[in-house]
């Protein structure tokens, strides 16, 4: 019996491309394939998501319902703290979290670093942990990666920063800027997904890998993913690369516009014809 290649299939793009995409792991220090997620890597193919909520209007949070879609939400994040679901607002949210001592970051922070913004917000951006900064204030996004974006959101985007809503993966500060730990994540995540479902944003950006990683839960780098909408607790999810790694490769400024251009067009924010990322 004699196998073929499927006609379309150009076997020296294709090696191409998976030695690329195996230096891209090692370079981010992978360790795995990605367990699931389709057409990463292909862009053309890219899934277009069905929103649940198709149009802007957004129930005030002081009205919304306490499970926005226990469908969508994975049973260990609802049951992992006991009473977290009946938080209705994100001021119940942040009351129910506490002066938190569920992981072994507590010790080490100045303040628990929640989030800021406006908590209808049609858009959401997420990072990755606080640094000495946020730690210092209390508020996610305020050193000089932070002005990186408030300048995206006020000078990219022209919208008000006040006007999203600006939130991290973790909420207390990993010691000597370190990535966040399993433990760490997993300790925080339903407060993360709690605030996903009562902001209840119609997209969601996901700044860099460790975002990006921690709310898809894939390990495909940033690079592959970048650009394309995926999906995370029913919401769009846009992945685009962080602040603080624009500050150090300025010449990828251009890509995080085209993504948040994407973002701009989804949602029907205007692009100003001569717009172009932050300088
Ligand atoms: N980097 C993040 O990911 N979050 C912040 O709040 C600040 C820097």
């Amino acid at each position: 019996m004699t196998t073929s290649n499927p006609p379309s299939l150009d076997r020296h793009t294709l090696v191409a491309t998976l030695r690329d995409y195996i230096d891209q792991l090692r370079e981010e220090g992978m360790e795995g394939l990605p367990a699931s997620i389709a057409t990463a890597g292909n862009r053309a193919a890219a899934p277009k998501v069905t929103l649940s909520k198709a149009s802007p209007p957004v129930a005030p949070a002081s009205v919304a319902p306490a499970t926005a879609d226990a469908s969508v939400q994975p049973l260990e994040l609802l049951s992992k703290y006991p009473g977290l679901e009946q938080t209705s607002t994100l001021d119940q949210l942040r009351e129910f979290i506490g002066e938190c001592s569920r992981c072994k970051l507590a010790p080490g922070r100045a303040n628990l670093v929640f989030g800021v913004g406006n908590p209808n917000a049609d858009l959401m951006f997420v990072g990755e942990a606080p640094g000495a900064d946020e730690d210092a204030r209390g508020e996610p996004f305020v050193g000089r990666a932070g002005q990186l974006l408030t300048d995206i959101i006020e000078r990219g985007m022209g919208i008000k920063r006040d006007d999203v809503y600006i939130c991290n993966v973790i909420k207390c500060r990993p010691s000597d800027n370190r990535n966040p730990e399993p433990d760490e994540v997993a300790a925080c995540e339903p407060f993360l997904m709690r605030q996903i479902e009562l902001v209840k944003p119609r997209a969601i950006v996901g700044l860099g890998t460790f975002a990006v990683h921690a709310l898809l839960k894939v390990k495909i780098p940033i690079s592959k993913m970048r650009g394309i909408w995926h999906e995370v607790h029913g919401v769009r999810l846009m992945p685009t690369f962080h602040p603080a790694y624009l500050l150090r490769n300025g010449g990828d400024k251009r890509l995080v516009w085209a993504d948040i251009q994407e973002v701009m067009k989804f949602l029907g924010i205007p692009i100003p014809r001569r717009g172009g990322p932050p300088s």
